[in-house]
């Protein structure tokens, strides 16, 4: 799949609207259209890249980027700001949209792994 087929790409592009939370010029959190937690955002990379297998070291700014993100949006928490991030790496680890993402998960009790 090349970057014009990616729905995230066109999200990016605003080819698609989306309810963003955040967003700066490397990184883009916006509301997963499916929430799993009451509050569940993803954060992704303004740059396709299909997910971690694929990260090549000249893009790994991106990483820590979308990490800080989380930091920053996790300053807008209620309760103790807990939360939890997921990324998904290939299909048979259930990623479904292949543009690197990673889950923000927050707002109920994670026991589970
Ligand atoms: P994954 O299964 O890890 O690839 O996660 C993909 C996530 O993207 C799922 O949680 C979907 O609910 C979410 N998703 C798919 N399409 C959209 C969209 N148009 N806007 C927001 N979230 C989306
Ligand atoms: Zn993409």
């Amino acid at each position: 799949m090349n970057t014009q087929d990616c729905i995230f790409c066109k999200i990016i592009s605003k080819e698609i609207p989306t309810k963003i939370i955040a967003q700066n010029e490397d990184v883009l959190v916006m509301q997963d259209i499916s929430p799993k937690a009451p509050v569940h955002y993803l954060i992704l990379p303004k740059k396709h890249i299909v997910n971690v297998k694929q990260l090549e070291e000249q893009d790994s700014h991106y990483v820590s980027k979308m990490i800080l993100m989380a930091r920053k949006i996790s300053e807008k928490l209620s309760g103790d700001g807990s939360f939890r991030l997921i990324m998904n790496n290939g299909a048979g680890a259930g990623q479904s949209v292949f543009h690197m993402h990673c889950h923000f998960l927050s707002g109920k009790k994670m026991t589970d792994f």
